[in-house]
């Protein structure tokens, strides 16, 4: 695809991200994270020409490493993959807008340790495995308050913004559906949540339906 078609490629996208969020209400805004994570720096300059500004990445290493290499490009990273706690230093080295996949308690009382002797804050989200399956990391749907709350209350270099889940990693829509259901609903039980990231290339639509304001697309918008 030449510039033209990619852009033409990437409206696509957009209008199918347009459709889906206003069947939730004309005032339901969408955030897309653009996952690089497969894909180069030259491939997210390309995506940054046509408009993109939120790329987010799941090793701390691939983010370090094109973050230095588009350094003079005005964009704004997420981390979305685990992280190792040996990797807390490396990953505040960068400052990322958004950690997406905070998912325990242990990991965040190390985190604000880290932030604390920084005295810098970090916007985070708790990271939930709605669909409760073994292959995935994530605090279990039933524990998600309580360990949102506490890691308000103990750990005041952590700006909790909200929740991401990844979906239900199944064939049945409905099954998947159920999977952003339970991650909706205890959004909407967080404190001043404001951001529900879930919906990735293969069920962004139906994510969006359920009630996600933040999009993670990989594969689609890098058409690989
Ligand atoms: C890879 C990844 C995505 C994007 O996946 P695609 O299916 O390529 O859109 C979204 N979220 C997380 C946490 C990922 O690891």
């Amino acid at each position: 695809m030449n510039e033209i078609e990619y852009k033409l490629y990437i409206d696509d996208v957009i209008r199918r991200v347009e459709t889906a969020r206003l069947t939730v209400s004309e005032h339901h805004i969408v955030k897309i994270v653009a996952v690089s994570k497969y894909s180069t720096a030259e491939d997210i300059e390309k995506l940054y020409k046509i408009g993109q500004r939120a790329f987010g990445e799941n090793k701390v290493q691939d983010l370090q490493a094109k973050a230095q290499e588009l350094e003079d490009l005005p964009l704004e990273w997420h981390f979305i993959g685990n992280l190792q706690k040996n990797k807390i230093n490396k990953l505040l080295d960068i400052n990322p807008s958004l950690f997406q996949a905070l998912d325990s308690l242990e990991l965040a009382h190390e985190l604000q340790k880290k932030l604390l002797a920084r005295d810098m804050t970090l916007d985070c989200l708790l990271h939930v495995n709605a669909a409760k399956e073994e292959s995935k990391h994530g605090v279990m749907p039933e524990d998600a308050l309580e360990i949102y709350t506490t890691i308000q209350n103990e750990c005041p270099n952590i700006k909790l913004k909200g929740i991401m889940s990844i979906g239900a990693h199944s064939d049945d829509k409905e099954v998947v559906r159920k999977s952003f259901e339970v991650t909706h609903e205890i959004y909407q039980q967080l404190p001043n949540a404001t951001i529900c990231s879930m919906g990735m290339s293969g069920d962004f639509e139906l994510a969006i339906e359920c009630g996600s304001n933040m999009v993670r697309l990989g594969s689609i918008v890098f058409n690989k």
